[in-house]
């Protein structure tokens, strides 16, 4: 499998001198094409510090971040971020077509084929036929929908998602997540996806990275042994779905408890 991003050594810190503060610490990671990895950690440990670093919109105050193996200096054309508060992401004077529409509008492609791209988009995510509406005629979850069919539309080497269902109710996000291992599936979509749920992390992940508490530093990075199709009931009653969860609740409790360099590939 090829490499699709590479962090080494990355750090940042605010500010200078006696205020500074090091919200991220000597973090090394690849993710691999075609993966689903998620990034777990504690509120305020740094996942947003740690994904404006990958994605180019503040620069590290140290280390290195490339994708399929270029320097990651600025937003890179072909990564697409999702976050978790789809009412602020979407324009709502924008029909939803349009607004999946959008960000293809930089890209040479005639008007037939963006639309295309929007309409097939808006399938992945079981929207067909809603594109004439807006935004605000949709529930939180197909909103959420129509921000994940924006983000595919454009075919991103990487997706990076900032805690997506965090604003949804339970059923809902159990159907996004259902959704987005279908999508990813499919497509074959390298997506590196930060939540500070556990159980989250464990049933959408190929592999968890669990972070500590701030500053941001990996403790371990484990493999997620379940069968690629799963299910929101048996999988989570399954054995290793439960002795996973109780591996990174221990790990996020305690992360002395971790081994250096701790992984189960
Ligand atoms: P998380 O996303 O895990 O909640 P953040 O990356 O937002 O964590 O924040 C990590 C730490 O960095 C926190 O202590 C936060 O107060 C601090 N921080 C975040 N953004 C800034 C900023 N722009 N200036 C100074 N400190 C910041």
């Amino acid at each position: 499998m090829a490499t699709m991003l590479e962090v080494s050594g990355l750090h940042h810190r605010y500010g200078s001198g006696e205020t500074a503060h090091v919200a991220v610490n000597d973090l090394a990671f690849t993710v691999e094409s075609g993966q689903l990895a998620c990034i777990v950690g504690p509120s305020g440990c740094g996942k947003s510090t740690l994904l404006r670093c990958l994605s180019g919109l503040i620069r590290p105050s140290g280390g290195r971040v490339a994708l399929h193996g270029d320097p990651v200096d600025g937003v890179p054309d072909d990564l697409a971020v999702v976050f978790q508060d789809y009412s602020r992401s979407l324009f709502p004077w924008l029909t939803v077509r349009q607004n999946v529409e959008f960000p293809l509008r930089w890209k040479s492609m005639s008007r037939a084929e963006r639309r295309s791209r929007a309409e097939e988009a808006l399938e992945w995510v079981n929207l067909p036929g809603v594109g004439s509406k807006y935004p605000w005629q949709l529930s939180g979850g197909m909103q959420q929908r129509v921000s994940i069919a924006r983000a595919l539309a454009r075919r991103p080497a990487l997706l990076l998602m900032d805690e997506p269902f965090a604003s949804v109710d339970a059923q809902t996000r159990f159907e996004l997540e259902d959704l987005l291992r279908d999508v990813q599936q499919q497509n074959e979509t390298t997506i590196l996806l930060v939540t500070h749920d556990i159980d989250e992390s464990v049933y959408l992940g190929d592999r968890v990275l669990v972070l500590s508490t701030s500053p941001a530093s990996i403790v371990a990075d484990l493999t997620v042994d379940l069968p690629a199709e799963r299910d929101q009931i048996s999988t989570r009653e399954s054995a290793e779905f439960v002795s996973l969860r109780a591996e990174v609740a221990r790990l996020l409790h305690d992360p002395a408890q971790a081994p250096a360099g701790a992984t189960t590939d």
